[in-house]
């Protein structure tokens, strides 16, 4: 078998909270408490979960735009969590991002061919200016902009475009993974579909591996193939799309796919609504984490963690439900 493009092991990040002004010990963010996953070369996991379940958290961990505070990070064989700065440069050509706002991501003041030639000049992509100017006109025509596009600044384009911008330039770094931070969550509707539409494509053209994080899974189910679902700073069920979609096994994947639109009103699936908030990552429920909300706990659920184990057919899931013989459930 060949090593996975991305491994993630064990992933922790904590963030410290002072409040007040004297108050000397910090409290913790348990962000990200313990996630592993890997991505092979070409495919696109999705994490998802409702808002402050930690995914924003893994993807930037991932592109090292903050320390982590305990696993491992591997792109290709290699730990990226302990790089030395030489080593943080060739990474960050081979893992990119294309951010959630299309608006604010771009500098207003840069015009489109500037946006592109940077990456290109700082990785030493092009070795003269033709064929600098060569790979700006071919990345402009891989996101299906006119060429005018090039000379022409971020505010003179709608969203949907300036999210192609943002593609181009994370292609222009070629690299093998991108993290796709709610890449499409700000974009209507129709425009959403055209640049999921757009990722595939490019997916299959140059043998991306995505890591699409998003809390639509209306959307994760067009382009995904496997899905990692996030709950409160833990994987709770990993597996592949058509396991996760069509026979999900833990209550929360449950939950949260009850509550995706679907366009035959006959297919419905049971509604399942979850009670109360999100619990605090500065204090997580003890146990299973999503036993405060949860319609089946029991005893063992408020104080024993369950861990995430193999259910057969490539699914992972992290309920003691899984533990007991159907007849108990
Ligand atoms: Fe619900 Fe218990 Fe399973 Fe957690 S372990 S999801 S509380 S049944």
């Amino acid at each position: 078998m060949s090593t996975p493009l991305l491994q993630v092991n064990d992933l922790k990040k904590h963030f410290p909270v002072r409040d007040g002004l004297f108050k000397r010990k910090p409290s913790w963010v348990y962000a990200v408490d313990g996630v592993s996953f890997e991505v092979a070369r070409g495919e696109t996991l999705s994490l998802v979960g409702e808002s402050g379940c930690g995914k924003s958290t893994v993807g930037r961990a991932i592109l090292r735009l903050f320390d982590i505070t305990a696993g491992q990070v591997v792109l290709d064989g290699k730990r990226i969590d302990r790089l030395s700065p030489a080593g943080l440069r060739s990474m960050r050509r081979r893992v990119q991002v294309v951010f959630q706002d299309p608006y604010s991501s771009l500098n207003p003041r840069m015009r489109v061919r500037d946006i592109l030639a940077e990456p290109i000049r700082n990785f030493g992509l092009a070795r003269s200016p033709a064929e600098l100017e060569a790979k700006l006109a071919a990345l402009i025509d891989t996101v299906r902009l006119p060429h005018d596009a090039l000379n022409r600044r971020p505010h003179e384009f709608s969203g949907g475009q300036r999210q192609r911008i943002g593609i181009a330039r994370a292609l222009a770094a070629e690299p093998e993974l991108i993290v796709c931070d709610e890449a499409v969550s700000a974009l209507d509707v129709s425009v959403k579909a055209q640049i999921v539409n757009l990722l595939q494509e490019l997916q299959e053209e140059f043998g991306l591996a995505l890591l699409f994080i998003s809390h639509d899974l209306a959307i994760v189910e067009h382009m995904t193939h496997r899905v990692a679902v996030m709950y409160l700073g833990k994987i709770v069920e990993l597996a592949p799309k058509r396991q996760i979609f069509t026979a999900p096994k833990h209550p929360y994947t449950k939950a949260l796919l009850s509550a995706v639109p679907v366009p035959d009103p006959g297919a419905a699936r049971n509604p399942m609504i979850l009670k109360g908030d999100v619990p605090s990552p500065i204090n997580p429920p003890r146990g299973c984490r999503f036993h405060t909300r949860c319609p089946f706990a029991f005893d063992r659920c408020r104080s024993e963690e369950p861990e995430l184990r193999s259910t057969g057919a490539d699914q992972w899931v992290a309920c003691h439900l899984e533990a007991l013989p159907d007849t108990a459930r």
